[in-house]
């Protein structure tokens, strides 16, 4: 599905306020104007709909090699495409662990394979996520996958002076180490925010102490080192703070946050459907708040999904034996419209930025993340802000899991089409092949 194509007026999102014509050709946005023709090129009628940069994640998890039970490269990636994204940066917690130039490599190579979007692996900061010893983190940097991010992501890397060697050792390539902040001792058997649903519920209590403390100490130590630290999956306000702070300081800090944590609290924890258990777990009211508000303001850079598919097995099962984690490609942004758009928090200008823009930015993705003009990468997605609101259901979802919050929840919204580098990978909302 590659060749020309027209989009005949759509609205370009950070654009003119006028609706434009967009021709895709040869990979680039070839011309960007009014009254645009194309006699050789399929034509897709984008009145309504918003142009963005396609987007990218830079946290998905797609369980390839080892959990192919739950996805693989290719159902991931389609699940991706699907949702408007381009690139996507898959997590190191497969089996084997990415903490190899080979595992890498071969992630990476699925990714091209599969054609959907650009994979961009994520290597392990410790051998086997095991906090122990550093991964061959050179290695990756140096290997045809040309990792840039490294996170133990499922693990906090929480040995302090193994998080400042990380730091310092990724420095020389550019490279940014990627912390799920969670300390281990403070979170021990640990099911649900500790606060007072999950008092009511008997469920051991998850501080949000126990993230703000790494947070904090990993601030210090990027200052401390001159490195890049990025917080993956923000969910308190406590945390929020620390990195407004840290940013305040000019140190390199960056943060995302999931949709699930600008949507959901921890009371649909009530029906023990553990659908709602997700590390770090949903929080309260005022920390969906804060986190709106900092995703708004640019504390929080970007929006991540932290896709997490998980066989029915592993979830239905009582709270405490469920693992966690949730699936999110397909649903992102139409729970980022209902959220912060449809809230008057940010205009699509902004989505483009938290979305596509600022995580190809921490991600170090070349031809991710740019304006929609003359020249630039022909990688977009067009999305109808007017469709729905229609009930989400996880069985018509490409991921090969169906562990979605939002299963049954009306969303706005629908990505009508997703072009990477020109080609087509969604037409009318569906994967071309
Ligand atoms: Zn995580």
């Amino acid at each position: 599905m590659s060749g020309q194509w027209l989009v005949k007026g759509a609205r370009i999102a950070g654009g003119p306020d006028e609706p434009a014509d967009i021709l895709l050709d040869g990979g680039v946005v070839a011309a960007v104007g009014g009254g645009l023709s194309a006699p050789a090129g399929r034509i897709i009628e984008a009145a309504g709909l918003i142009a963005l940069p396609g987007l990218v994640d830079l946290h998905t998890h797609l369980r390839e090699p080892g959990r192919e039970d739950a996805e693989t490269v290719e159902t991931g990636t389609r699940a991706a495409a699907l949702g408007g994204y381009t690139a996507v940066h898959a997590m190191a917690n497969t089996e084997p662990v990415a903490d190899t130039a080979g595992v890498v490599e071969q992630v990476w190579r699925l990714g091209q394979q599969a054609g959907y979007v650009d994979v961009r692996p994520v290597g392990a900061v410790t051998v086997g996520l095991g906090g122990k010893n550093l991964a061959e983190l050179g290695a990756m940097a140096d290997s045809a996958a040309q990792v840039r991010v490294f996170s133990d992501d499922g693990f906090c890397v929480a040995d302090p002076l193994l998080m400042r060697r990380a730091l310092e050792y990724v420095k020389a390539f550019d490279g940014v180490i990627a912390q799920h902040a969670q300390e281990p001792r403070l979170t021990e058997g640990a099911q649900l925010n500790e606060g007072e649903v999950a008092s009511r519920l008997g469920l051991a209590g998850w501080p949000a102490a126990a993230e703000e403390a790494i947070i904090a100490r990993d601030c210090l130590l990027a200052a401390h080192t001159g490195s890049a630290l990025h917080v993956c999956h923000v969910s308190t306000a406590g945390s929020v703070e620390i990195i407004r702070w840290a940013k305040s300081k000019g140190w390199q800090v960056t943060a995302e946050v999931t949709p699930h944590h600008l949507m959901l609290t921890d009371s649909l924890a009530e029906g023990y459907d553990p659908v709602f258990k997700v590390n770090p777990p949903l929080r309260t009211h005022a920390d969906v708040d804060a986190l709106r508000a900092a995703l708004a303001d640019g504390t929080i850079d970007c929006v991540a999904t932290d896709h997490a598919p998980h066989p029915v097995e592993a979830k239905e099962a009582e709270w405490a034996d469920a693992a966690n984690g949730m699936t999110g490609l397909e649903t992102a942004l139409r729970v980022v419209q209902q959220a912060m758009v449809d809230t008057g928090l940010l205009d699509w200008a902004g989505v483009a930025d938290r979305m596509s823009v600022r995580p190809a930015r921490i991600g170090r993705v070349s031809g991710h993340g740019q304006p929609i003009a003359l020249g630039g990468p022909a990688s977009i997605t067009l999305y109808d802000p007017a469709a729905g609101p229609e009930a989400v259901d996880p069985a018509i979802h490409a991921s090969k899991s169906r562990n979605s919050p939002f299963a049954g929840m009306p969303l706005p919204g629908r990505v009508v089409a997703t072009f990477l580098r020109g080609t087509a990978t969604v037409i009318d909302g569906k994967v071309t092949r």
